[in-house]
């Protein structure tokens, strides 16, 4: 099960994608007595009570600034002392405009020395010129990837970013020649401050249209490096494609924008409410399953809201849909736009095709050979 932590809702960059920008930014840290509070919830889950995939915290915190790192590793200390018997992992997201020592070591002591950054040239706030800031960007990088953290960089696919494979290929390549071998594409909503930038938004369609050739591109590199019987460390991973893949080839799994989200994500926001994933902050549908200090397990994991989206997310629309155990018709967040749906159907199409015919590869990626 998946679990998003938003740590604090205050924000130094107010980049045009962020939820926050549009409301009141709440300089309020995750408290100890939320997380334990969250706890209890997350032991009456199914996958706690049936101890299968075990957990992932994933601390989205901004800038550290306003929350001490003391306080994440406390939060840390806090999960794996009252959550014993099942297997916990944490990953760290932040913008990466502030690193110093101590964030080193917090990112080695509590998310196994690894870290998730943004790279979201085209939306990206600063109030310092964007040459400067990829100066400072890639200076971080490069000093983390020096003091042995591994980096995973998300990729905002919006503009030509989202649109035009060869420009992807390029960020890909970029990325490449700092060390960077895990990516992971992010697709934003028309929400927020994104809402004046519509140029850059990625409708659906685009996103199905760019995914079927990325699709394309990635198996045919995966082919390649698969021949050079080059090792796991060298292959460029792409998600959520491989955990599409994944999907696809043993039907089970979540991932964002296909796959069964509304039953393995929830959100803790730093005040206590509960959400289906980070998405529904601050969002226009409002969608709270109640407050850990407040409500109880049972009320918030059988919340009428969040049982009702499960239901969506099961049944509603793509009627005839052969693909919707995979796809789960996308986002509950922000429901598909797509009028013509074959151009969805061609990549889960080709998603299962490519999982049966190249699962040897598959099976070599995810090191489940
Ligand atoms: S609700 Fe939407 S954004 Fe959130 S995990 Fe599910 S598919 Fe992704
Ligand atoms: S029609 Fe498209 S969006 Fe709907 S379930 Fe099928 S693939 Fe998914």
């Amino acid at each position: 099960m998946l679990i998003y932590f938003v740590i604090t809702s205050s924000y130094n960059p107010g980049c045009l994608h962020c939820h926050t920008t549009e409301k009141n930014n709440r300089n309020t840290p995750l408290f100890d007595n939320v997380v334990k509070s969250f706890i209890e919830v997350l032991k009456q889950t199914d996958a706690y009570t049936q101890k299968s995939n075990g957990f992932t915290f994933v601390f989205h915190v901004g800038e550290l600034l306003p929350v001490k790192e003391e306080s994440i590793l406390r939060v840390c200390e806090t999960i794996k002392e009252n959550m014993p018997d099942v297997k916990v992992k944490f990953l760290l997201q932040m913008p990466l405009t502030l690193i110093n020592e101590s964030v080193i070591t917090l990112i080695k002591d509590c998310f196994d020395g690894s870290v998730n950054i943004p790279f979201d040239q085209e939306i990206r706030q600063t109030n310092i010129s964007y040459p400067r800031f990829k100066f400072l960007w890639e200076k971080n990088v490069k000093y983390l990837r020096e003091k042995g953290i591994h980096v995973t960089v998300n990729v905002a696919l919006v503009g030509d970013t989202g649109r035009c494979i060869s420009r992807f290929r390029s960020v890909v390549t970029y990325l490449k020649s700092l060390g960077i071998r895990d990516i992971h594409i992010e697709k934003f909503f028309l929400q927020g401050e994104f809402e004046k930038s519509k140029t850059l938004y990625i409708k659906d369609s685009e996103y199905f249209t760019f995914m079927n050739y990325l699709l394309d591109w990635y198996i045919e590199y995966l082919i390649n490096w698969y021949r050079g019987r080059k090792t796991r460390e060298d292959v460029i991973i792409i998600n959520p494609l491989v955990q599409m893949l994944y999907l696809a080839r043993f039907n089970r799994g979540a991932s964002c924008f296909a796959g069964d989200c509304m039953r393995n994500i929830l959100t803790l926001d730093c005040n206590g409410n509960v959400y289906p994933c980070p998405a529904f902050l601050f969002s226009e549908r409002k969608v709270s399953f109640g407050n850990v200090l407040k409500n109880n397990a049972e009320e918030i994991l059988s919340n009428p809201k969040r049982v009702q989206l499960i239901i969506e997310q099961a049944l509603l629309g793509c009627d005839g849909c052969e693909y919707v155990s995979f796809c789960h018709q996308g986002c509950p967040k922000q429901p598909f736009e797509i009028t013509d749906r074959t151009v969805c159907r061609k990549f889960f199409k080709k998603l299962i095709d490519y999982s049966k015919r190249y699962k040897h590869i598959v099976d070599c990626l995810l090191g489940t050979f």
